[in-house]
């Protein structure tokens, strides 16, 4: 079995949650295998050491890029720094408003967390309508961070997420 299977072995699919029409991928399954949570970060760190070898921070998104992030910058032996939901975060802040696939939100991230210059990947675990890493990237505009580019476990391909967050590239390892 490829890694890459065993990665797809370990997500499930539940129709209609949070809302009536949504097939919802979750991801539980993964963090509970560690071969397979290996494999996830495995695979993200080949990816990285092949195409992004000038990066200087990863930058995970709220909530579930929490779970990767901070294990692929532990393996590349850089930094993590968290995009939050407006309100959690102590200090200076930017933040920007956003559309979710199912409501609305504020994106939000220290403003020392990143430098003006700065080389960043973003992780987080599905793209669907592209727009929360969207928000992502514009606050690493503002904060005059350079995307080299984003990272999913999944992409749902039908929502074309990849167009919204253009110029940037994605990487996924699964698409559905
Ligand atoms: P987007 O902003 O691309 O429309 O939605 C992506 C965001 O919503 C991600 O932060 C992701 O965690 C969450 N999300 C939306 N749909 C799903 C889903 O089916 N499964 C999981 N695990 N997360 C989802």
């Amino acid at each position: 079995e490829s890694k890459l299977q065993l990665v797809q072995r370990h997500i499930r699919a539940f129709p209609d949650f949070p809302k009536k029409g949504i097939l919802f991928r979750d991801i539980c399954p993964l963090l509970k295998d560690p071969a397979a949570l290996t494999a996830v970060i495995d695979l993200f760190e080949e990816q990285v050491r092949k195409n992004y070898q000038q990066v200087d921070l990863i930058v995970g998104l709220d909530a579930r890029g929490f779970l990767f992030g901070p294990l692929l910058a532990q393996r590349l032996g850089i930094g993590f720094v968290l995009v939050r939901k407006k309100g959690k975060l102590p200090g200076t802040t930017v933040s920007v408003a956003y559309e979710l696939e199912y409501g609305k939100a504020e994106a939000e991230i220290q403003e020392d967390a990143v430098s003006p210059g700065q080389k960043v990947l973003l992780i987080d675990d599905l793209l669907a309508t592209g727009g929360t890493l969207f928000a992502a990237c514009e606050l690493m505009k503002k904060r005059k961070a350079e995307v080299l580019g984003c990272m999913v476990v999944i992409e749902l391909k039908e929502l074309n997420g990849v167009e919204k967050i253009k110029p940037h590239s994605l990487f996924s390892l699964l698409q559905y």
